[in-house]
């Protein structure tokens, strides 16, 4: 079948390889898909890492003394002393990145695999996978792992610190949770919950889609006239051309870091 690639917009024909395997643009070699698979531990990830951060908001993840007192911090309490210091949007910006957007993303994989393992589709379940890719980019739990690491090294000539239980389930729960996240493709997951895609007529491989008067959407990959509808007729994504102005935004965005990079190192 017939499949666009999200970079280059070049068309290409592929045919389903081995399981597990990756499908790339011939052209800039970006991942388009893997082939749908009967794939029972993508689930089975999602559910170990939902026990894993279960285990995690119920035992304390660090313990440290100075001066002869004793305390144990848990992972809420990240957020809970933000809030205390006057910073309650931070509080709430750590809780929804490291807790509630990764708890939803993974009950959302196991709600969507029991739908595709079940006779018909489950209630939302199509609502759900819109939302998946979408939540991607927000969850920062190994973020939050690693810069916890960091500031170990910064307070353990301070204070003497111990890792907690919560400490390991954490580290378990933020690494599996990122398996999940590289084990999920969305085409190949439209194509298991909705089936083959149409091919338009006149779509041809070898050439852009947009030369050929089409558009390919970037969740599902079905081609489809280009102009005619702002979303996909086959997963009813919104669909969208090159972004206006693209390479001035990307200009201006990455001279403004560059120049953010500087005080961020350089002061206190
Ligand atoms: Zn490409
Ligand atoms: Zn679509």
């Amino acid at each position: 079948f017939l499949l666009p690639c999200h970079e280059c917009d070049l068309v290409s024909a592929v045919s389903p390889g081995k399981d597990g395997q990756w499908l790339q643009c011939p052209r800039c070699q970006h991942p388009l898909m893997r082939p749908a698979q009967n794939d029972q531990l993508t689930p089975a990830l999602a559910f170990t890492a939902l026990l894993l951060l279960t285990l995690s908001l119920l035992f304390p993840y660090l313990g440290f003394e100075k001066n002869g007192i004793e305390r144990a911090m848990t992972v809420t309490d990240a957020a809970y002393e933000l809030a205390i210091y006057h910073h309650p949007a931070l509080a709430v910006i750590v809780i929804a990145t490291i807790i509630v957007i990764p708890a939803l993303y993974l009950l959302s994989v196991c709600w969507i695999h029991m739908s595709l393992a079940s006779p018909g589709p489950l209630p939302g379940s199509l609502f759900l996978a819109r939302w998946l890719p979408r939540m991607q980019p927000w969850m920062m739990a190994d973020v939050f792992a690693i810069a916890a690491l960091v500031s170990l090294v910064k307070i353990i000539a301070m204070a003497h610190i111990q890792l907690l239980s919560a400490f390991w389930t954490f580290s378990g729960f933020a690494l599996i949770l990122l398996i999940t996240v590289t084990r999920m493709n969305t085409i190949g997951l439209w194509q298991r919950l909705l089936g083959d895609l149409q091919q338009p007529a006149q779509a041809q491989a070898g050439d852009t889609a947009q030369r050929q008067g089409l558009i390919g959407c970037q969740w599902c990959g079905q081609l489809q006239p280009l102009g005619q509808s702002h979303r996909c007729h086959h997963c009813h994504s919104f669909l969208h051309e090159r972004h206006p102005f693209n390479l001035q935004r990307v200009w201006a965005l990455l001279v403004t870091a560059i120049l953010c990079c500087f005080p961020a190192h350089l002061f206190p």
